[in-house]
This record gives structure tokens, C-alpha cells and sequence, in this order.
């Protein structure tokens, strides 16, 4: 009998298979009865756990190879297995051993007043599993057939990058939420993509059909369904094919008005096969990427490295670099505070980085220098008050200096804000900044008191809820009063259902995700901005 299930669209796109539910591996293992060999299956099961999270971190980019890397380092500390392996030594089997020892070591976690480690048992959940699915040899992702429908409760990114997408398919979850790291995932690599299901993950199984932009799954679909589907698939086929083809054009609105659109990235390696003509230049490089390496912090010769790498790539179209936004969603472990109870309103952003100047002034000397080879824009993150800035500001400036008595080249590149603390966003006048971004992400967060990483509240963070809306008018305002140059990079900007709310408030210039541009080129060619009523309109 066909049954529908509602959730939330988190990735576009439409899909028929068969579902595969992901449940975690507990194939039975035949215990060897003397506990040194069950002390080498579990040594054997963590080494090949380590081994696929390696693999895996080839393949990866980005926040996704900073969570591997996380995962890998946990697996390198002998004490997340002693446990494991004291109940060996006393006579347990390997498999329970391991699930036992991880069940307290994850209750710890999620009982945890530290809001970082209750998020970090989703990193645990995922290591048990696959170090279990080791040991019972039920190797979790090799058993997902290419192009099913993936249905979990919720699933670590270590498990999405595991699965071969190549064949297409879809991930529906049952929980989760659409701004989590395998929702991000997920549309990055443009798999169609459904959370907050809220059914029991029993009910899905047979064949299934994924409506991602209407946020629908309906199992064991009847005819009508079916049919439906047909239509859509061929639409959503157009429509893939059109975005390829506008992602080339300029983005001009209905009525003549141009829009400028630049990418975010949080790896220069997404640049690899992408032509810069397709964008306006980078809004937003997320420099957090080059934070997660096990190996200590980055130096100022990588980080000049890479930045001057993307610098290139644009041609002499501009690139915003952002300082490090280190801590809230982007925890780098080891640096970011451990002990915070709401890490989202702590020592995060430029907070962090004005506590830890050594740090920042490494990255502003590469930035400086990276400055010489292209035309790039440094960008603040979390501002909060101007003095925060002139501080940053009297920073970049001595250390343009001391580069320049060294005789070390460097350019002193303008210095820009995000918006996306209240605050600032209130108080827009009061910041001297060369150029401001709206950061939409953590704006609507903090607006709406609703955790961007919390499924259950995501509909209060909408970014074109009224609040939202007279904010970004209000900054549009503050900017064009004093000539300063204005664009969003929050994921409302690369939303074709948001781009013509954005566009009404005044803003003119977005910031996306590559996949993304096309779609967007297409949305904002549809508007016609005379068509809004002047009450809802910034005057042009
Ligand atoms: C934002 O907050 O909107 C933003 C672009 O930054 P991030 O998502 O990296 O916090
Ligand atoms: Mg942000």
C-alpha cells in the first residue's frame, strides 16, 4: 500500500529505487574463545576502521576531511579502546567488548553540559559502528546498492563519502536537519536529499519515491505516483541542463537590473574543473579547511600557498578570504575552547582569533602576501562591535608593515566584515569596513534563537521571515548611505525559492556553492523587480 512521508527538502532533486535502510552493523561473529585473539580482532577491526577513514579523507574536501581527520585522531588515542580491551583481558568477547565500552564512552559525551561534546557523540556513534561492522564482517556502506534510496535515522558524513553515489540514488532521514554536514554533503554532490521524515525507520523498505524539492517520500508508490514521477523526472531533467547552460550567461534580472554572483568554497580543490567565467569572483573562502590538520596549525607558507593558489584561479576577479571562523558549528579540537556551554555564542570568529594574536597575525601575514597575486579581500567573521574591527584593522596593518621592512612583498588588502551577529547587523553604520557580507546562517540563528544544527527548530530560522527581511533592508540601507559594497554568502543566497525575497530588499550581489550558480543564474533572470509592490521594495 503507498504511504506518504513529509519532511524537509534539504538537497533538490528526485529519485526512484529501492530503499536501504542503513541500521548499524551487528552481523553475528563467531567468538574464538581465547581473549588474545579477541584482543587482535578488536586491534584488527580498529587498524581497518582507521584505514577506510584514510581512504576516505583522499576523497574528501573540506569540513568533511576535517570530521575524518577528528574521527581518525579519536581512533589514534589508545584510550578511547582500553576499556575495550580490559573487558578482553577479562574474558569478554570482542564485539561486545567494543560496543560496550563505546556506549559508556558515548553516554559521557551526550550527558555532557558542553554543548562541543554532546555534538561530537555523532563522530562516536559512527567510529563504534564502524569498527563493529569490522569485527562482525558486515561492512556497512559496501552493501548499499548503486542508485538506492538511503534511509537512516541520521548519518555521519564519514558514511555518506563511504557510499558510492555514482548511479545516483537519494538520503532520507528520518531525523536530521537540512543545515547539518551530510546535508551540505549532500547537495554539494546534487544527491536529492530529505530529513525530519520523524517515522520509524521499520516502515521504509521496497520501492520508493523521493520528491526532494517538495521535501516527499512515498513508499511503495501506486500508479498516479509513478506517472507523476515520469513528469517530473523529465522537468528536473530540463532544468539540470538549463542551469548548466545559464551558469554561463551573466545573471540579469527580467528587468535589466545585473546581479553579481561569486562562489563560496571551503576548499580550493572544488575550483579543480570550474571555469572562473561562471561567477563574479569568490565571496566567501572559509579558511577553517586548513585548521584540521592533525599536525599542528598551519604555518604561514601553506597558508600563503593556498591562498595565493585561489587568488590565481579568479583572474583578477575578487576573492574574500575569511579569517578563521573557528568554534560554534566549526570546532577545531584542540583549539577552539573545550568547555563552553553554548559554544555558539562564545570565543568563536574573530573573538578567537583576537585572543589567540598569534595565530591571526600568522594568517594576516599570508593573506597580505597572498594579496600580490590576485585581488584579494580579507573578511572578518562574528564581529560584534566596531572596536573589534579597528583592533583587526591596527593588526593587518603592522604586519603589512613589518613585511614591508623585511622586504617581504605584500599588499595591505581591504578589510571587510560579515554581518551575521545582530549587533552588527543593527548597528551597520557603525562599522568603517571596506565592504560587509551577510552571513544569513547564523544572522537567522541568532535572530530566531533557533541552532542552525537543530532539525527540530530549523522552520524559525527562516531567512525570509519578516525580521530577516527588514534586517537585510536595514543593512542595504546602512551600506548604499556610505557607499560600501554589500553582498550575502549565507546558503539563503544560492536558494532559487529565497533569491527573489533577497533581491526585493535591495540586495544585488549573492554568494553560493558552485553547484548552485546556474540555478540561481536562472532564478534572478525570472524576476521582474518592478513587478514588487513599492511598500516591499528598496527604491532603485
Ligand atoms: C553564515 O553564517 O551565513 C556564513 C556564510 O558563514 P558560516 O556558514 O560559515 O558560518
Ligand atoms: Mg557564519
Amino acid at each position: 500500500m503507498e504511504k506518504r512521508f513529509a519532511g524537509r527538502p534539504a538537497s533538490p532533486g528526485i529519485a526512484l529505487g529501492a530503499l536501504f535502510p542503513l541500521t548499524i552493523g551487528t552481523g553475528a561473529r563467531v567468538a574464538s574463545g581465547a581473549a588474545e585473539s579477541e584482543a587482535e580482532a578488536l586491534r584488527s577491526a580498529l587498524y581497518a576502521a582507521r584505514a577506510d577513514l584514510k581512504g576516505l579523507i583522499e576523497r574528501s574536501t573540506g569540513d568533511a576531511a576535517a570530521i575524518l581527520e577528528f574521527q581518525v585522531a579519536l581512533l589514534e588515542d589508545d584510550v578511547l579502546a582500553e576499556p575495550a580491551f580490559s573487558a578482553i583481558a577479562a574474558g569478554r568477547v570482542a564485539d561486545h567488548a567494543w560496543l560496550h565500552a563505546m556506549q559508556q564512552e558515548i553516554a559521557g559525551y551526550e550527558l555532557s553540559d558542553d554543548e562541543y561534546f554532546r555534538a561530537r557523540a555523532a563522530d562516536l556513534y559512527d567510529l563504534r559502528d564502524r569498527v563493529l561492522a569490522h569485527l562482525t564482517g558486515s561492512a556497512i556502506e559496501a552493501a548499499v546498492p548503486p542508485g538506492a534510496i538511503v534511509a537512516a535515522v541520521d548519518l555521519a558524513p564519514s558514511r555518506f563519502l563511504g557510499i558510492d553515489w555514482s548511479c545516483g540514488g537519494a538520503l532520507v532521514l528520518t531525523a536530521g536537519s537540512t543545515t547539518s554536514h551530510v546535508a551540505m554533503l549532500a547537495r554539494s554532490r546534487g544527491i536529492p536529499a530529505v530529513t525530519g521524515l520523524g517515522v520509524d525507520l521499520a516502515e521504509l523498505s521496497g520501492q520508493a519515491l523521493v520528491d526532494a524539492h517538495r521535501g516527499m517520500l512515498i513508499v511503495n508508490p501506486g500508479p498516479a505516483a509513478r506517472a507523476q514521477f515520469d513528469c517530473d523526472a523529465k522537468a528536473d531533467a530540463i532544468a539540470r541542463a538549463l542551469a548548466a547552460a545559464a551558469a554561463m550567461r551573466p545573471a540579469v534580472t527580467a528587468d535589466g537590473t545585473p546581479i553579481r554572483i561569486m562562489l563560496n568554497i571551503s576548499d580550493p580543490r572544488e575550483l579543480a574543473d570550474l571555469d572562473p567565467a561562471i561567477c563574479d569572483g569568490i565571496g566567501l573562502v572559509r579558511t577553517e579547511f586548513l585548521f584540521h590538520d592533525r599536525h599542528g596549525l598551519p604555518d604561514e607558507e601553506q597558508q600563503y600557498a593556498v591562498y595565493r593558489r585561489i587568488a590565481e584561479w579568479a583572474q583578477g576577479r575578487p576573492v574574500t578570504i575569511r579569517t578563521l571562523d573557528a568554534g560554534g558549528d566549526k570546532p577545531i579540537p584542540g583549539f577552539t575552547p573545550a568547555a563552553e556551554s553554548n559554544p555558539f555564542l562564545g570565543v568563536r570568529g574573530l573573538r578567537l582569533s583576537l585572543a589567540r594574536p598569534d595565530v591571526f597575525r600568522t594568517q594576516l601575514r599570508a593573506l597580505a602576501r597572498a594579496a600580490m597575486h590576485g585581488h584579494v579581500k580579507i573578511m572578518l567573521p562574528m564581529v560584534t562591535q566596531p572596536r573589534e574591527l579597528a583592533l583587526a584593522r591596527s593588526i593587518l596593518d603592522a604586519e603589512v608593515g613589518a613585511l614591508a621592512a623585511a622586504g617581504i612583498p605584500a599588499r595591505r588588502a581591504s578589510l571587510g566584515i560579515m554581518i551575521e551577529v545582530p549587533a552588527a547587523a543593527i548597528a551597520a553604520d557603525q562599522f568603517d569596513a571596506d565592504f560587509f557580507s551577510v552571513g544569513s546562517n547564523d544572522l537567522a540563528q541568532y535572530v530566531a534563537a533557533a541552532g542552525r544544527d537543530i532539525g527540530a527548530v530549523a522552520d524559525l530560522a527562516d531567512p525570509t521571515q519578516p525580521a530577516m527581511l527588514r534586517l537585510f533592508r536595514h543593512v542595504v540601507g546602512a551600506a548604499r548611505a556610505r557607499d560600501i559594497d554589500l553582498s550575502l554568502c549565507g546558503d539563503a543566497g544560492g536558494d532559487s525559492r529565497t533569491i527573489p525575497a533577497l533581491l526585493a530588499t535591495g540586495l544585488r550581489s549573492l554568494s553560493m556553492a558552485p553547484a548552485l550558480v546556474g540555478g540561481a543564474k536562472r532564478a534572478v533572470a525570472a524576476i521582474d523587480l518592478r513587478s514588487i509592490p513599492e511598500s516591499e521594495r528598496w527604491p532603485t
